[in-house]
């Protein structure tokens, strides 16, 4: 038998503690949720800081936090994400959860709270 030297394997894996970075506050259940909506529906939307652990870590707000904190997050997570192009964004609002497909709502009243409607991604 040949001393066959191992090779060593390659590190392949790729930055597993970068954190994740959110551009919402909310998401909601299903990858399609918006297939077959019309900007007459709205459709509602979960916390993703209910869903995930540390949010804070993570730029979410804290589970506890309240309602204004949690839209002022909300708020300037979506400047970032208007800042970005992305096909088939509708609006929500971090307040009520709730979510629309479209994207012409962007900074109108919210129907139940009336506070600017913010950018919201489907996927
Ligand atoms: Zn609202």
């Amino acid at each position: 038998m040949w001393p066959f030297k191992k090779k060593n394997p390659k590190n392949t894996s790729i930055g597993s503690n970068q954190p994740i970075l959110f551009s919402q506050v909310d998401t909601t259940e299903r990858f399609d949720d918006n297939v077959g909506l019309t900007s007459d529906d709205w459709i509602a939307t979960i916390p993703l800081n209910t869903l995930i652990r540390d949010p804070e870590l993570q730029g979410l707000p804290a589970v506890e936090a309240d309602g204004d904190v949690v839209y002022q997050v909300a708020t300037k997570l979506s400047r970032i994400r208007e800042s970005i192009p992305i096909p088939n964004d509708g609006v929500y609002c971090p307040t009520c959860h709730i979510a629309n497909v479209d994207i012409g709502k962007l900074g109108t009243p919210c129907p139940k709270c009336s506070k600017p409607l913010l950018k919201f991604g489907w996927d």
